[in-house]
């Protein structure tokens, strides 16, 4: 990255490089911002952001992955409007910290992501996280504070509300475990994940259009629900009460859904310390029919990736993770099975949808640092 960067910008001199990894939400999906539990784990997958001065009173941001530069003069930044591109998240995220009383030196900020973009595994929290630690250089700061900066960034400069966990597990991961969050407290704790199991995700490679419409109407219809159970929000509902209220189709099963999930994701935590691998699997499954049939995010090629995954040698579960209509689903096996898993899976989507999925594994890594060691940064592509 350190040759790159000189190419691009004609020096690298004062180069550091900051690193914030992309997740996949093991379970808990669609309750962060019902203010319930989620279990994200950061990946080794990340977003690499190498800022050095550029001199001149500018900033300059180059996505290798877009291959695309933006540039403005640092004292205007707090006043730009968004321009509905990539450039708003990392505007979005400089705003928040001159906001919060943080100057922005000029500087030239390159960008390289491992994290595979719009496939649910959070590249634009890593993205925003990584620029957020470029930016501070060595200003220390609440790390939660962070993951609240860049998670406003997205909500208001991008224009894409959503709940706190990608920022969060962003800045908080730590290798080999997951992390329980409440999104209502905003505490966490890591959940060390048992031994002689692999997580794999795969990528549907299918992104509908319905997804962020979806979820707008989806938050509008758990306040709703919330509203209607007469709790600050469904974190509050117990099952018995939702079971007496008699919501209203679709508000019943909304609920039903973050209720049943909240819980799964207290089940889940449970199963992993116990060393119960087919338990966990089993609340993997539970997860995705509810966010089928009860929320209703999932699609064709999801159902079939995970019907496909159930039916294989070595596997436990699997669910689809993120927001839905595409994406990715996420997969509980056996390590030696992993193989096996990937050359199957493949194939039967190819012959199904006719697309090639892609299959990452997801090795829990730590939040976001500074890397000290440049050889260790992913070549581009
Ligand atoms: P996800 O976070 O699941 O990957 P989002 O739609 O939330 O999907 O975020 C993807 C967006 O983030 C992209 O459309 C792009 O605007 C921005 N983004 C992420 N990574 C990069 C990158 N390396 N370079 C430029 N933009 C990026
Ligand atoms: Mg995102």
């Amino acid at each position: 990255m350190l040759q790159a960067f000189r190419e691009r910008f004609g020096s690298a001199a004062g180069l550091r490089i900051f690193r914030a990894p992309g997740r996949v939400n093991l379970i808990g999906e669609h309750t962060d911002y019902n203010l319930g539990f989620v279990l994200p784990v950061a990946l080794d997958l990340a977003c690499y952001v190498g800022a050095s001065p550029s001199g001149d009173g500018r900033i300059r941001v180059w996505s290798e992955n877009r291959r695309e530069l933006r540039e403005w003069p640092a004292a205007e930044i707090a006043q730009l409007r968004p321009s509905g591109d990539w450039s708003d998240y990392v505007v979005g995220v400089a705003q928040e910290l001159i906001r919060a009383g943080i100057p922005i030196q000029p500087r030239n900020l390159m960008v390289r992501s491992a994290v595979p973009e719009g496939a649910g595994l959070s590249s634009s929290a890593a993205l925003e996280v990584s620029c957020a630690r470029a930016l501070l250089e060595d200003r220390a700061v609440d790390p939660l504070e962070l993951a609240q900066w860049c998670r406003h960034a997205e909500g208001t400069f991008v224009g894409m509300p959503c709940g706190i966990m990608d920022q969060y597990v962003s800045v908080f991961g730590r290798e080999g475990a997951a992390i329980r969050i409440d999104c209502r407290s905003l505490e966490h704790e890591a959940v060390t994940l048992p031994p002689g199991v692999v997580f794999l995700a795969v990528n549907s490679m299918a992104k509908h259009a319905l997804a962020n419409s979806a979820y707008k109407e989806r938050t509008r219809e758990c306040a709703e629900a919330a509203e209607r159970l007469g709790v600050a929000s469904l974190r509050d509902a117990s099952a018995e009460r939702l079971e007496t209220a008699h919501l209203p189709d679709p508000l019943g099963r909304r609920a039903r859904h973050v209720v049943t999930e909240n819980a799964r994701v207290e089940q889940f935590v449970a199963a992993c310390r116990e060393g119960d691998v087919p338990r966990m699997g089993r609340l993997f499954l539970e997860s995705h029919a509810s966010l089928r049939d009860d929320y209703e995010v999932s699609c064709a090629e999801l159902d079939f990736l995970v019907e496909t995954a159930a039916g294989l040698p070595g596997v436990h579960g699997a669910r689809m993770t993120g927001g839905g209509f595409g994406g990715c689903t996420v997969n509980l096996l056996r390590p030696d099975a992993a193989d096996e898993f990937a050359g199957r899976i493949s194939s039967a989507y190819q012959g199904r949808f006719g697309v090639i999925p892609r299959i990452y594994s997801c090795r829990p890594a730590n939040g976001a640092e500074e890397i000290t060691n440049f050889e260790s940064i992913p070549a581009p592509g």
